[in-house]
């Protein structure tokens, strides 16, 4: 039967180790024209046994992530289905995990990454509760509709169109960062780690990043719109092969939820 996808990972994508079990899990999937809504999600595939296609994921020796590989070059659909939700700023919902975070700010005030903003919930919560200790509000998104609304919306944020897995992030922000946030997005990117690497090194010396990951073993199951799944010991490795040191780590829903922060030389 054919595998979904068409950029084959060649290693682990949290911890980069080559020795991997090609699939470890399998699951049939029949690709849909038009997004289907499954549980209110909007999904580009209906899992069923009247499948063409399999998705798989693959296990890494070294620290047990799973991932799916190969996996869609292109998120056309992430991107896609962010478009037609880019009227909507569900700011409230995103209070909660605000809150959560917002506690493990850095000690210095500075710029506000959001670098997989969507449509702007955190920089709207973080321009209206600590407005006083940013110097800029910036937001990255694959998706043009949610950046040219954050640009045109009530706080006018500096919005950035790109793929983080391409991105030259310092290039494009133009100056380091005190805080960034990476919500929801590490599990949809090729290379998650190389992308914490990315903006830990856009931070400010003791800046601080907050990210959430999917957690194998969790409660909730493998799913193929969620591609990469963290163990314990592979989040350890993103933080140390980054240079950051943790701050805070919780769990909640199936998601490890990360405060760590940018480990500064002294010499
Ligand atoms: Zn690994």
């Amino acid at each position: 039967m054919k595998l979904w996808g068409d950029y084959l990972r060649n290693g682990c994508p949290v911890c980069d180790g080559s020795s991997i079990e090609r699939g470890a899990w399998k699951i049939p999937l029949k690709p849909l024209d038009n997004l289907g809504q499954v549980g209110g999600v909007s999904l580009p595939y209906a899992a069923t046994l009247d499948a063409p296609l399999l998705f798989q994921f693959d296990q890494c020796k070294a620290c047990g992530s799973v991932f799916g590989n190969p996996i869609p070059r292109f998120q056309a659909h992430t991107a896609a289905d962010a478009a037609r939700h880019a009227e909507i700023n569900a700011v409230e919902s995103y209070r909660f995990r605000f809150a959560q975070f917002r506690q493990h700010y850095p000690i210095q005030h500075g710029a506000f990454l959001d670098a997989a903003c969507g449509a702007g919930e955190f920089l709207d919560l973080a321009a209206s509760e600590d407005g006083s200790r940013w110097t800029r509000l910036i937001g990255i998104d694959l998706c043009q509709a949610y950046v040219d609304n954050i640009r045109a919306g009530a706080w006018r944020h500096k919005g950035i169109v790109a793929d983080l897995d391409e991105a030259d992030v310092g290039n494009l922000i133009g100056g380091p960062v005190a805080f960034c946030v990476l919500n929801e997005a590490f599990e949809h990117l090729k290379h998650p780690a190389q992308v914490v690497d990315k903006l830990t090194a856009v931070l400010s010396p003791n800046g601080r990043i907050f990210f959430s990951a999917q957690l194998l073993g969790s409660e909730l199951p493998i799913r193929p719109s969620e591609s990469v799944y963290v163990t314990n010991r592979g989040l350890d490795l993103v933080l140390s092969r980054a240079g950051l040191t943790l701050v805070k780590r919780w769990d909640q829903c199936g998601r490890a939820l990360v405060v760590a922060e940018k480990l500064t030389t002294t010499s």
